[in-house]
């Protein structure tokens, strides 16, 4: 397996540890970094998903290096918390720039390369708080939702050229998203998981692993939570 696969916010996190599952099993991965350095032993290229133009560039740079995308992973993302009443627009705005838009502008970069191929994997990294509501996340929860809409949709837009589009619901995670959750909101949060612990980025990155494979051909418009049990029936 050696196919060709963009990761967005894949130079730390969930987004790197996807990347290095994926490049294991021999996909030629490319990363998007914003900040800092590419990580180690991946092809990085520099965007702000948030920019249309650099989303251009950087799609280019990856099918120059790799050929066509076939594997997309829209992963990156912020959060801006606050409750609602002390939110600023701008907050709001931010959040659903970088979360809802970039994959919209990811995506209809790199669709057309899986139209033309007839073959094509979408996975979209969406969050549990998009279907349980959190407080201080109307901002993040609106976006994460957004995102369920947007891949269904286009699910059934491809879906005829064997393209699927999936949706990772990570629960509590271990990365740096997380590291200001105060211990109570982490303890009311991993109470209510039937693991009682936090996931791991590579706990992550093995759902996607799965959704991106060629295992997964009759999975499509699916939401896959990794939360531990974490808002079960949702
Ligand atoms: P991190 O904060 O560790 O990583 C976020 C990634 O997104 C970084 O690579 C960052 O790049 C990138 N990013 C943010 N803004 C931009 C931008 N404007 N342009 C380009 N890249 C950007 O978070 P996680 O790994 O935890 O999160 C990954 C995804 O998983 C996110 O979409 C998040 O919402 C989702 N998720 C995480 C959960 C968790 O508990 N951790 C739970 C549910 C969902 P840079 O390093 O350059 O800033």
């Amino acid at each position: 397996m050696s196919r060709s696969v963009l990761v967005t916010g894949g130079n730390r996190g969930i987004g790197l540890a996807t990347a290095r599952a994926l490049a294991e099993q021999g996909d030629k991965v490319a990363v998007t970094y914003r900040t800092g350095e590419p990580p180690e032993g991946l092809f990085g290229v520099r965007c702000d998903v948030t920019d249309p133009e650099s989303v251009r560039r950087a799609v280019d740079e990856a099918r120059i290096q790799h050929g066509p995308i076939q594997v997309l992973v829209s992963n990156a993302g912020i959060t801006r918390d606050e409750l609602l009443v002390g939110m600023e627009d701008d907050d709001f705005r931010a959040v659903i720039e970088t979360n809802l838009m970039s994959a919209v502008t990811v995506a209809r970069e790199v669709v057309p390369d899986m139209l033309k191929a007839r073959w094509g994997r979408v996975v979209l990294m969406s969050s549990m708080s998009a279907m349980a509501g959190a407080p201080g996340q109307t901002n993040y929860a609106a976006s994460k939702a957004g995102l369920i809409g947007f891949g269904r949709s286009l699910a059934r837009e491809v879906g005829r050229r064997n393209i699927t589009v999936n949706i990772v619901s990570p629960g509590l995670i271990e990365t740096d998203m997380v590291k200001d959750v105060t211990d109570a909101r982490r303890q009311h949060v991993l109470g209510q998981t039937s693991l009682f612990r936090a996931g791991t980025p590579d706990e992550v990155a093995a759902a996607v692993r799965f959704l991106a494979s060629e295992e997964a051909s009759y999975v499509t418009a699916a939401i896959l939570p990794v939360t531990g049990g974490l808002g079960v029936g949702h």
